[in-house]
């Protein structure tokens, strides 16, 4: 499978009660495309709008005509990233008054008349009931939704499939990341509707191979540290030696995020250079 797989279908109906749309942006940060989920029985509640691509209302609108529906009922974000809510204006359009809520929290420039949502204040539709679970880490207002009808969780930027998710330098925080990874553990998830990729039927697997991952690398990130100080170019370098160099530079963005986490944790120790990026030693 790769990640930006073409084939991967634009609508689906992975359950009775949850049908998906695609946002109908692929590229090398969303994969085939947002998923955008539509959950419960006549009268929907949409997840996430996609990034506002021309060909998207349309094939949104045509998804909601086969299933016998007429509008979603509101719509609600995982967090603010445009790959999530740049399609709220136009299907604010064609379904003026439709309610439009995430978790408000370090907010600026969003659209206008969007409610908040708090952690796990229960959303109850047509059939189905949501449950916000705050999960930061990929972004300080990440929420996920756990739908008790299935034991299932829309996991938004917290879990992809077939991809791992970025911890960007701006908002990301790879502690709270592994937080909340820990966090929707507990929850007893069977099936992940992801926001990128195909469903993924084992839910408490793909769980643990996300907290594995970071583990191994934060245990190759020390023992490169190990052998002396150094920057982060070089720790790339070696860590990553059998990836293509055109990812080095995402590369370079995740070891700076586990090393911040390990400076946080008084781990690690920062050392500033004046002509080129820090050194960082083990302390
Ligand atoms: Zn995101």
């Amino acid at each position: 499978m790769s990640w930006i797989d073409p084939s991967f279908p634009h609508s689906a109906t992975p359950s009775d009660l949850v049908g998906r749309v695609l946002g109908l942006n692929p590229g090398m940060m969303t994969g085939p495309g947002t998923n955008t989920y539509l959950v419960g029985r006549a009268h929907p509640i949409l997840i996430d709008t996609g990034a506002g691509e021309a060909d998207y209302p349309a094939l949104f609108e045509r998804y909601l005509r086969k299933r016998g529906w007429r509008r979603p009922e509101r719509i609600i974000l995982t967090h603010r990233h445009r790959d999530h809510l740049g399609g709220v204006v136009q299907l604010r359009e064609i379904f003026p008054g439709v309610p439009v809520a995430k978790l408000i929290l370090k907010d600026s420039g969003l659209p206008e008349d969007v409610d908040t949502l708090q952690d796990v204040e229960e959303i109850e539709g047509d059939g189905a009931t949501l449950i916000p679970i705050h999960t930061p880490g990929h972004a300080s207002d990440h929420l996920c939704f756990f739908l008790k009808e299935e034991s299932a969780l829309f996991s938004g930027d917290l879990i992809l499939n077939g991809s791992t998710t970025v911890i960007p330098d701006e908002d990301g925080d790879l502690g709270q990341y592994m937080d909340s990874l820990k966090r929707v553990q507990a929850l007893g998830v069977k099936r992940i509707y992801p926001a990128h990729g195909p469903v993924i039927e084992d839910g408490p697997g793909k769980i643990q191979e996300f907290i594995d991952h970071r583990m191994l690398r934060e245990r190759q990130i020390l023992e490169t540290l190990g052998g002396g100080p150094r920057a982060i170019p070089e720790i790339v370098k070696i860590i990553y030696a059998d990836v293509n160099t055109a990812l080095h530079r995402m590369a370079a963005m995740s070891v700076h995020s586990h090393l911040r986490k390990l400076k946080q944790e008084g781990r690690v120790s920062e050392e500033p250079v004046t002509s080129g990026p820090s050194r960082w030693s083990l302390v």
